[in-house]
């Protein structure tokens, strides 16, 4: 077992160096863990070849009071049933650059403070914030009953 807390956080990937961009902000870079075998995002099956690699710049929720930028090799896998697709990674939906544990606490906080506050708080911009709320809205409430819209 891994004594790092940090591969708690990251499935499928393990922490290889990290440096600080500024006083506020710690980039960590990952690399896949050799353990775990990736699954595509196409069909759910373990995949051993792999197409190509590309890196992607990735926000995640603070740590202590540091803001996380993750450096993540995102893989594409040849997959015999669905051809090249993504792999598919649990913490980071499709083409995201926000971590889901991200989205989860701006999720929460946007519950508490105006949209302006939490984008300074967590260092993402007003509009991906926004949309973030407005997708939560569209998930959590439902649809407006149309028989009890006034009409003129
Ligand atoms: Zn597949």
């Amino acid at each position: 077992m891994d004594a790092t807390p940090l591969c708690l956080f990251w499935k499928g990937f393990t922490v290889t160096h990290h440096e600080f961009l500024d006083s506020k902000t710690l980039r960590l870079q990952l690399e896949p863990d050799d353990r775990v075998t990736p699954v595509c995002s196409g069909c759910d099956r373990a995949c051993f070849r792999v197409h190509d690699v590309h890196r992607r710049r990735v926000r995640e929720a603070p740590l202590l009071i540091y803001r996380i930028a993750l450096d993540v090799p995102v893989r594409r896998l040849r997959c015999p049933t669905c051809g090249p697709t993504r792999e598919r990674i649990d913490w980071l939906p499709g083409r995201s650059s926000v971590s889901t544990t991200l989205r989860q606490w701006v999720e929460r906080l946007v519950t508490l403070l105006p949209i302006r506050h939490v984008a300074d708080l967590v260092g993402l911009h007003w509009h991906t914030v926004k949309t973030i709320d407005k997708q939560r809205l569209q998930r959590d409430l439902p649809a407006p009953d149309q028989c009890r819209i006034p009409r003129e």
